[in-house]
């Protein structure tokens, strides 16, 4: 037999309306946009029902045993035991389709996928609004545990900085749970505490995301020694797995958080981490260079430092564990992607390479982004920390 085109599994799915074929099966009651009722299937029932319809995609679930769901011909597989082309032949088989109903459901497939569209684009942005309020709930990050924190690593704030404040009681959200009915609820709050709190800038100069760092309470920068961890440990209550107490949300494609900003500088840093970002401009701070022309930002990672890369190629030595080559992005950038936006007036552009990542990953990296943003009369270095150091412990071993 033919392979069944889209077009007739659309067809074969609008004759056969979802609501109408599960009533078939089991006895279902309408309760808000769904219906709901015994499973046909595992008999999973409660007062609130576990198996769901829904019309309004043509779609069901089970949330009791099944645990799946899926469009009218899974059902029938599911609930008949039968196969998918045994299903189609239960649902009336498939009809020849004529250009005009083809058109038809062409235009039915296009108007669902631009609503699912822009469904995900409104989430996206109600996301980012959200985040950009709890920014605007942030404090000065001058004289806070953030600063302490930060000071404790050997670094100095500048004294404007607008990308870094700070804030007393971050909630720290995690996983997914399940309530009672097995459905699939949002993530749980399991940690609140003080927090480093970086904006991320896009490129269209708008607020984009948070990158967040919890810390530990401190009172005083005397809180801040070398046997106390001043990064929050923060446990997976469910697992005891240790999480990671940095987290960066919301969109940070082509964004950047703002260390040092001027209109329009002549000279740029670009590194990977605020820390990063950070030891350089304290060591240049400390040795009392010239810094009023000098623009200094933290990408957030590298990925987003250099940009995508044309395509990946295959690591050296670095193995998968099926034992073919881990892919690593290339040393050329895809062009299509603009990266940071770095702007027309900056004539050196410096960007920092971590020596503790991995190294093949890291120059790449940076081999793409000098490629991305060079520019007739601009000069663009690039500073690799040496191997197993960052910049941070770099200027913690020249301070000791
Ligand atoms: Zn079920």
């Amino acid at each position: 037999m033919a392979r069944i085109t889209d077009d007739e599994l659309d067809d074969i799915r609008a004759r056969n309306p979802i609501a109408d074929i599960a009533m078939g099966y089991t006895k279902l009651r309408r309760s808000g946009g769904k219906l709901l009722g015994p499973c046909p299937m595992c008999g999973g029932k409660t007062t609130s029902g576990r198996f769901e319809v829904f019309e309004k995609d043509n779609s069901w679930a089970c949330y009791a045993y099944c645990n799946t769901g899926g469009d009218v011909i899974s059902l029938v597989q599911q609930v008949e035991g039968c196969d998918f082309r045994a299903a189609i032949e239960k649902l009336g088989g498939r009809t020849a389709i004529d250009a005009a109903r083809a058109k038809e459901l062409f235009e039915e497939r296009e108007r669902k996928r631009l609503a699912r569209e822009k469904t995900s684009a409104d989430y996206r942005e109600a996301e980012r609004k959200r985040l950009h309020r709890t920014w605007k709930q942030t404090q000065p990050i001058h004289g806070t545990t953030a600063a302490w924190y930060l000071e404790g690593r050997g670094l100095q704030l500048p004294e404007h900085c607008p990308g870094l404040r700070f804030a007393p009681a971050m909630p720290y959200w995690h996983g997914e749970t399940v309530d009672d009915h097995g459905r699939k609820a949002g993530p749980r709050k399991i940690h609140e505490g003080p927090a480093m709190v970086g904006a991320f800038i896009r490129p269209d100069g708008k607020f984009g995301g948070l990158h967040l760092t919890w810390l530990n309470v401190m009172t005083s920068l005397d809180d801040v020694t070398p046997a106390a961890p001043v990064k929050a440990e923060i446990l997976d209550p469910d697992t005891g797995e240790v999480l990671n107490s940095k987290k960066m949300r919301g969109s940070k494609t082509g964004a950047y958080i703002a260390i040092v900003m001027h209109a329009a500088p002549r000279r740029l840093v670009i590194g990977e981490g605020i820390e990063t970002v950070l030891s350089v401009w304290t060591a240049m701070h400390q040795a009392g260079r010239e810094l009023g022309d000098m623009a200094f930002w933290a990408a957030g990672d590298l990925g987003n430092l250099a940009g995508r890369a044309n395509k990946t190629v295959s690591h050296p030595t670095l193995r998968r564990p099926n034992g073919q080559p881990q892919k690593v992005p290339d040393r050329f950038p895809d062009l299509d992607d603009p990266g940071l936006s770095v702007p027309d007036s900056i004539e050196e552009l410096i960007l920092l390479g971590d020596g503790d990542s991995e190294k093949v990953l890291t120059e790449n990296a940076m081999e793409r982004a000098a490629r991305r943003y060079a520019r007739a009369g601009r000069a663009i270095r690039i500073a690799f920390a040496p191997v197993g150091l960052d910049f941070n412990d770099l200027l913690k071993a020249a301070a000791a």
